[in-house]
């Protein structure tokens, strides 16, 4: 029996290929080899070693090329990203691959920073030649001879003058060739030499910091902490010891979290070099970073959900910031979350992870309570910051202006007049969600999907947000022609179009996709906010994370009703986390707050125990109502999604998808559908979905191992598109 080398392929094949050994050099795993997969060839990452196979030896080929000199990963890393592709039953091809930097997916080598110079070969040739004809040949051969190490082109430059030509004839003599110098790489990581002192901690800091800080080897914490208890101070403090100890560290944050302030705020105070890993990075600075990080030369990595897969030898601590946002959950392709998969790097690794957030997510604090987790809470604003007061508006039977009470109105003239800020809150852009003809009452659809088009009057044109697809703004009805067309509902845009008109002259900064598509614009907008430029701020869930708006004291929710009633199990959990995060923006600094909620349903019981006990007595009975309907946490899930062009094909296949389940799930693990998907048409293909649940995980696993080979062999047509999502965040 031949042994194999068994790769991970860059290639939708479901599973880790044997190929024979390359003919010659060495393979080690964590190797990049070129490998022959069908007519062409493909890059793969070796996993193993001298494998039995069961393979005939006549079916199996040899790899063509290796790739890389020395190992990119070592087996703890692999052995990390093949568990994911494992549990998340995704491709081990695309968890691999997708963990590492763009570059380094394709067959490329690896970045070289050195500098490109010249260095004498005067040596290897057996016979010197006569240069005596050629002085200038023969100036820069001695001087190239008296430099062994090589010199730049620029050095060569300055002692001679322009030598391009010399240069070439030696080198197609043999007597100079380029070479790489070598010389620093260029800084991936960061460091001041002069880290800023620590500020003191309150009681509750000091007691999270110590509890954690005890621990010995793996354990989890959740950091549950109200807005403004300080929750990073805690961070720095855990950051700086572990590094002190000579480990390295890596923190995640939710994209939108890791502003340019949160990273000069970590360089301020880090002891040691950092590196920062996120998609807006360029390719070569991703990898530098990467590498930077795999080397054990930055210290600290500060990164967005893939950062969770860089190799970092000396792993001490993990931390992941806003546990609870969805952002860390990666929602296409290979669907992984990095807030667990967090948990299970710092196990692997016999290091503390923290989990921290203001409003933890359910599946999070049941953990906590199980004792799974280590509850750690800071409960209190650190400073001398006071919570703020929510207030509900009850705007049933109420004339509102472009959505705007009356009461929110009063209030927020009183704070201009006291020359504070105020902060509206509209998880809405656009001008208006919908356009209808006011003769016929035909509505702006997409015709793409289930969805209505949203109309961005700045732009003059409707927009659907769920597949792109944008048509120029009608002057009259498509279908009666008749031009009386009138928006309906509210987006920020027409929100601002009010605002500007009640209050003119009053500087006003709307903060959403559209008004912040060019890079660096949030951030300008936020500073500029921060510094109270400007009175009023406007803006969806970009305004709702982690900025310090000081100067705000009254912040307006216009509308959260949606949360109240949504047809996903999870709308109210994020109804109460968007609340709580928002709220969380008014009176920061020493001016109290005050949260005006505008709804229409003041006596919903949650949203009742939610202002009047807090997020964690709304948690609470969040969890039992989810015990009682035996949902997450309490169940396990997984999504199959399958979606088409052709009607009924999506369903069509679930069904034998159903079929192919139904012999393999025990008794106690339950089937649902497949039923159409909530927007059922989307971008033009027809959704649907299978909903698998069960009461472990062990269960669940037990069910989708030998399931996703019996689908992958049903070979359904190529227009049909499928996906398996484990421990799925949203039913959409
Ligand atoms: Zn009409
Ligand atoms: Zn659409």
């Amino acid at each position: 029996m031949p042994s194999v080398v068994r790769v991970a392929v860059a290639a939708p094949v479901g599973e880790l290929l044997d190929y024979l050994r390359p003919a010659s050099g060495n393979v080690t795993p964590g190797m990049r080899v070129l490998v022959p997969l069908g007519r062409g060839q493909r890059v793969g990452m070796v996993a193993a070693v001298n494998q039995p196979t069961d393979l005939p030896s006549a079916r199996l080929k040899r790899i063509a090329a290796v790739l890389d000199p020395a190992p990119l990963l070592t087996p703890a890393d692999l052995s990390f990203l093949l568990w994911a592709s494992e549990y998340y039953r995704g491709d081990p091809g695309e968890a691999v691959f997708g963990a590492l930097p763009a570059r380094l997916r394709r067959a490329q080598p690896l970045l070289d920073d050195r500098p490109l110079g010249w260095r004498s070969r005067a040596g290897a040739v057996a016979e010197p030649p006569d240069l005596r004809r050629a002085p200038r040949q023969g100036a820069v051969l001695a001087l190239l001879t008296a430099a062994p190490q090589g010199l730049t082109d620029a050095a060569v430059r300055t002692a001679l003058g322009d030598c391009s030509g010399p240069l070439r004839a030696l080198a197609a003599r043999g007597l100079v060739e380029r070479c790489r110098l070598d010389a620093p790489a260029a800084a991936a990581v960061t460091q001041l030499p002069q880290p800023e002192p620590p500020p003191s901690l309150n009681e509750h800091q000091a007691d999270a910091e110590a509890v954690v800080a005890a621990s010995q080897g793996f354990s989890s914490f959740l950091l549950d902490g109200v807005t403004g208890s300080g929750k990073t101070e805690v961070y720095l403090r855990l950051i700086a010891r572990v590094l002190r100890a000579g480990r390295q560290v890596l923190v995640l944050v939710p994209e939108i979290g890791l502003t340019p302030q949160l990273r000069e705020r970590f360089a301020r105070r880090v002891p040691a070099p950092m590196a920062v890993l996120h998609s807006a990075l360029a390719d070569t600075d991703r990898e530098r970073a990467w590498r930077a990080a795999a080397a054990g030369e930055a210290r600290l990595l500060l990164g967005t959900r893939s950062a969770v897969f860089t190799p970092l030898p000396q792993l001490g601590l993990v931390i992941v910031d806003e546990e609870h946002d969805l952002s860390l959950k990666q929602q296409e392709g290979f669907r992984y979350s990095a807030r667990d998969l967090a948990v299970r790097r710092a196990q692997q690794a016999g290091c503390p992870v923290v989990l921290g957030s203001a409003t933890p997510a359910l599946e999070t604090l049941h953990n906590a309570r199980n004792g799974r987790y280590r509850h750690l809470r800071l409960p209190e604003r650190a400073g001398r910051a006071v919570d703020p007061e929510i207030l509900l508006a009850d705007i049933r039977a109420q004339p509102l202006e472009t959505g705007l009470s009356h009461a929110l109105l009063t209030r927020m003239e009183r704070e201009i007049d006291a020359g504070n800020q105020v902060l509206l809150f509209l998880n809405r852009r656009g001008f208006s969600p919908v356009l209808t003809c006011h003769d016929c009452g035909w509505v702006s659809e997409c015709t793409r999907c289930d969805a209505r088009m949203t109309l961005h009057r700045g732009r003059a044109i409707l927009v659907c947000h769920h597949c792109g697809l944008e048509h120029r703004q009608p002057v009259q009805c498509p279908y009666c022609e008749s031009p009386d067309l009138r928006p309906l509902g509210q987006g920020t845009e027409r929100v601002e179009d009010t605002l500007r008109q009640r209050f003119p002259g009053l500087p006003l900064a709307r903060i959403d996709r559209d008004s912040t598509r060019r890079r660096g614009e949030l951030e300008r907008l936020l500073m500029a906010a921060a510094r109270g430029e400007h009175r009023i701020l406007l803006g969806t869930q970009m305004l709702a994370k982690g900025h310090h708006l000081p100067g705000v004291t009254l912040v307006g929710i216009l509308d959260l009703d949606h949360g109240l009633y949504g047809s996903d199990f999870r709308a109210t959990e994020r109804m109460a986390q968007l609340l709580v995060q928002v709220a969380g923006r008014a009176g920061r600094a020493e001016r109290p707050g005050t949260v005006l909620l505008q709804t229409r349903h003041p006596q919903h019981p949650m949203l009742q125990l939610l202002l009047r006990d807090g997020y964690g007595a709304f948690a609470t009975a969040a969890l039992a109502e989810r015990e009682e309907a035996n949902l997450p946490p309490f169940s396990h899930q997984a999504m199959l999604r399958a979606d088409s062009p052709k009607e009924q094909a999506a369903l069509d296949f679930l069904l034998q998808a159903l079929a192919a389940a139904r012999p393999l799930a025990p008794p106690d693990v339950e089937l649902w559908g497949p039923a159409p998907a909530q927007m059922e048409r989307r971008a033009g293909r027809i959704r649907a979905q299978l909903l698998l649940q069960a009461p472990t995980r062990a269960l669940l696993q037990g069910v989708l191992a030998p399931l996703l080979p019996a689908l992958r062999a049903l070979k359904p047509p190529r227009e049909l598109r499928w996906s398996v999502d484990v421990d799925p965040q949203e039913s959409l």
